[in-house]
């Protein structure tokens, strides 16, 4: 399978409606097919980790945005099974602080780039500041259109400075969220996640789309590709986001150091 199928390649031209997201094609094609293949997923990522962070020379960075209840943190809970927490960090952008607000957007992200060896998952990021704020409007539009640009830049300076990035809209369909909020209201091991105001923020689902179709039109480029991974099915959803991440990795090509331990000697 080729996770190119999910790459946006000619973002000019990308249309957020001629993606469905129960569409399985690039990937498994069952939840049995996608089942059988995770643990063996799970050990690839592992061992590729390991090498990333024993040869503490490359770091990564993956974003993860999408609509509320599209799974990010399933996504981050799949991701992460296997792999040791030394050298894996989860971050999660909330409603940014006073502090936080009184600087720049970029401020509080940029502390939580990946050093070497380093892999990091950003659950929510700096695209909030185009998304939830152009459709709320808490800031001009003035002022969040130059954002785009200044996003590019923010991340080809990472990218120069050795950061891999990718990035991640878990795609799911208005219907799919209707149930997925259902469930939260019934299910009281779930009920924790509903939040208050998620009734609100789904009657705004058509701006929340231009908002997301907008940015993928504009932030896509070579050395921070966007992903639209289709995640009305969980299992597709968690293959596709570990199957690019694995192709990723593979490309870093990173190997195990081998200092000179010529004279060394254990008694
Ligand atoms: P959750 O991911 O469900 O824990 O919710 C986090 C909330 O923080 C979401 O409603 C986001 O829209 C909100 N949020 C994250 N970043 C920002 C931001 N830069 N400005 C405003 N709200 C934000
Ligand atoms: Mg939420």
């Amino acid at each position: 399978m080729g996770v190119k199928h999910f790459c946006v390649d000619d973002p000019e031209s990308f249309d957020l409606s001629t993606i469905d997201p129960r569409d399985t094609a690039g990937g498994p094609s069952s939840k049995e097919e996608a089942l059988e293949k995770a643990e063996a997923m799970h050990e690839r990522l592992a061992d590729l980790q390991e090498v990333l962070y024993a040869e503490n020379k490359q770091k990564v960075l993956i974003v993860l945005q999408g609509m509320d209840t599209s799974g990010k943190d399933g996504a981050v809970r799949h991701v992460m099974s296997g792999i040791s927490p030394a050298s894996v960090r989860v971050v999660s952008f909330k409603k940014p602080t006073e502090p936080e607000l009184w600087h720049d957007y970029l401020w509080r992200i940029h502390p939580h780039v990946p050093g070497n060896g380093e892999i990091v998952i950003f659950n929510r990021s700096h695209y909030e500041d185009v998304l939830v704020v152009r459709v709320h409007e808490l800031v001009p539009k003035d002022v969040w259109k130059k954002r785009y640009q200044q996003i590019n830049d923010f991340e080809r300076m990472l990218a120069e400075n050795g950061v891999t990035i990718l990035k991640f809209f878990l795609h799911i369909s208005r219907e799919e969220q209707a149930e997925r909020l259902q469930a939260r209201l019934d299910d009281p091991t779930k009920r924790w996640k509903f939040q208050h105001g998620d009734l609100e923020e789904r009657k705004l689902w058509n701006e929340y789309r231009e908002a997301y179709q907008d940015a993928v039109r504009k932030t896509s480029t070579k050395w921070a590709p966007w992903y639209i991974v289709p995640s009305d099915r969980k299992w597709f959803r968690n293959h596709v986001v570990a199957a690019t991440i694995i192709d990723t990795l593979e490309k870093l090509d990173c190997k195990y150091p081998q200092p000179d331990l010529s004279g060394e000697q254990v008694e």
